[in-house]
């Protein structure tokens, strides 16, 4: 990102459909949620900075506008401290902001214990749900961002889970005495559905990106989950999930051969398919964010392997920041950026930028045919609107 200052622009609330009426009763429920939720996962990320330091002390200058602040550069990261205080949401009436930026987030293992940058533990992702529900996020699937059809409600912003790996604290089942099974509750997809069960406005939308070789399963099999490998990938696809490429090898593609990259492109898709057949599974995500250092630079968009052909509509990188509106031509859908789940990055994504310059959020205005942005845009998204990525889409301008 080479821009990230920020203005906010004058408000404008979504009276044409019927939002304001509703922004005490947000508010106040919001508020609650926040106090349910603080000192967990995102949550509790939230610097002190957030509120406490002047602009001015950041070196920024201060501009006039609705909250009379610019955003902070992202250079440094945020102090996470784990008694912060929680900042309000920014939500209760966002204007519509299709320009605006999207963050696509990057999971692998969920242990109870902590202390890898891979590692998100249950509570902590518990967190981040509820933080994310509260700070008016929606669960949005990459087939829609892909797409550029975000169909989501007035006012949300759209938010991608990614999980990468195919780990299986990501799903595990438990078995019952008498046999049955269900999903462990501290498992990802446990922890997910219970959110999404109990928030039905929170969207219902995850990416898994499994190498096919041991699909939620561990090399032990300590839990004996090695059996419902086909079982869960068929219950994600039966529930709306996706699924992704991750290669067959969670291969490091950087000094790979076109051969070799063919192989492992192939691998992947062929092995999870033994398991779904015909799912689909229109993106790659590159192990270790390492794209092949030479060779067809165009073979993860469109390759064949003996006699079959494989193709991906978006390749998903490792680092390192929100990713641009379908209408911003920034986007390059072969080099898509996700931001990292960890304390440090979260906070500073949404603690210290998203959600505290909310001008820089994706806001929707409801209608997937409809793109509405801003006449006054934030600097960060000035001059970024690409007219030839709007797709038939009617353009709505809005404000002074
Ligand atoms: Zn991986």
């Amino acid at each position: 990102m080479t821009e990230r200052e920020a203005t906010i622009p004058p408000q404008h609330r979504l009276t044409r459909r019927g939002r304001s009426g509703r922004a005490l009763g947000s508010l106040l429920a919001v508020a609650l949620l926040l106090l349910l939720v603080r000192g967990r996962g995102l949550a509790r990320l939230l610097p002190h900075a957030a509120v406490g330091v002047p602009v001015a002390a950041r070196g920024v200058v201060v501009l006039s506008g609705a909250a009379g602040t610019v955003a902070p550069p992202l250079a440094a990261s945020p102090t996470p401290d784990p008694a912060s205080l929680v900042v309000p949401s920014t939500t209760a009436a966002l204007p519509p902001n299709e320009l605006g930026l999207i963050p696509i987030l990057m999971y692998h293992t969920f242990l109870p214990a902590s202390g890898s940058d891979w590692n998100r533990t249950p509570a902590a992702f518990r967190g981040d749900l509820e933080y994310l529900y509260a700070h008016g996020y929606y669960l949005t699937s990459m087939h829609q961002f892909v797409a550029g059809t975000l169909d989501i409600p007035p006012g949300k912003s759209p938010v991608i889970l990614t999980f990468d790996d195919g780990a299986e604290s990501q799903f595990r089942y438990l078995l019952r005495p008498d046999g049955t099974i269900a999903i462990d509750p501290d498992s990802a997809v446990g922890i997910l559905e219970d959110m999404v069960a109990r928030h039905p406005d929170f969207g219902h939308a995850g990416v898994f990106y499994v190498p096919p070789g041991l699909p939620f399963g561990d090399d032990d099999d300590k839990h004996d989950q090695r059996r419902f490998a086909g079982t869960k990938l068929a219950w994600l696809v039966a529930h709306g999930y996706e699924l992704g490429n991750h290669t067959l090898h969670h291969a490091n593609l950087a000094n790979a051969t076109d051969a070799q990259v063919r192989q492992e492109i192939a691998g992947g898709e062929d092995g999870l398919h033994r398991y779904v057949p015909g799912a689909p599974l229109e993106t790659f995500a590159l192990p270790y964010g390492a794209y092949p250092d030479h060779g067809d630079p165009t073979l993860l968009r469109h390759c064949t392997y003996q006699g079959h052909t494989y193709g991906y509509s978006a390749v998903l990188l490792v680092g390192a920041e929100a990713a641009p509106s379908p209408f911003d031509r920034r986007r390059d859908l072969f080099f898509t950026p996700r931001i990292r789940a960890t304390d440090a990055e979260l906070g500073k994504w949404f603690g210290e930028y998203l959600d505290r310059y909310p001008a820089v959020r994706y806001v929707s205005d409801g209608d997937p045919g409809i793109v509405t942005i801003p006449t006054t845009l934030t600097p960060a998204l000035r001059d970024k609107l690409a007219p030839a990525q709007l797709g038939g889409r009617r353009l709505v301008r809005y404000g002074p």
